[in-house]
């Protein structure tokens, strides 16, 4: 289903920021922390959830961009991807897996990791941490 240099990204990416692919989220969770990092990063972006395991981001009819996470399986990893791919298209006008996504995630991940979501804040459950092993990221 997937071709080989998107697997390898997808295995680098959770290797690169495995806390964060461990670190399980609630619905309220997800959308709390997307609402503040699509206001950090200045991007527009529609938080929605499906029954498939996968994360997704693409552009809406307006141009702008939809998240749609794994209900019941999202983690702060896959939600900083997909927050990437809406930096990615709404400021650079790109996308595909490449460096500059890298770079973006690079980002994302260190505003979060210096924000310690996970350790000031009440949005983020420590004891959820090991069940969204197996979410992967379409685009
Ligand atoms: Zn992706």
């Amino acid at each position: 289903m997937f071709e080989g240099y998107k697997l390898k990204f997808y295995y680098d990416d959770q290797k690169l920021y495995e806390p964060e692919y461990h670190m399980a989220l609630s619905e309220k969770q997800a959308k709390a922390i997307c609402d503040k990092l699509s206001r950090h990063f200045k991007v527009w972006v529609w938080l929605g959830w499906h029954k498939n395991k996968m994360g997704i981001y693409r552009r809406s009819w307006t141009g702008k961009g939809e998240i749609w996470l794994p209900q019941g399986r999202a983690d702060l990893g896959l939600l900083c991807h997909e927050i990437s791919h809406a930096i990615h298209h709404q400021k650079y006008h790109k996308r595909g897996h490449n460096r500059q996504l890298r770079r973006i995630m690079d980002r994302v991940v260190g505003y979060c990791r210096k924000k310690n979501y996970w350790q000031k804040s009440p949005i983020l459950n420590f004891l959820e941490l090991d069940c969204a092993i197996g979410a992967q990221a379409v685009e």
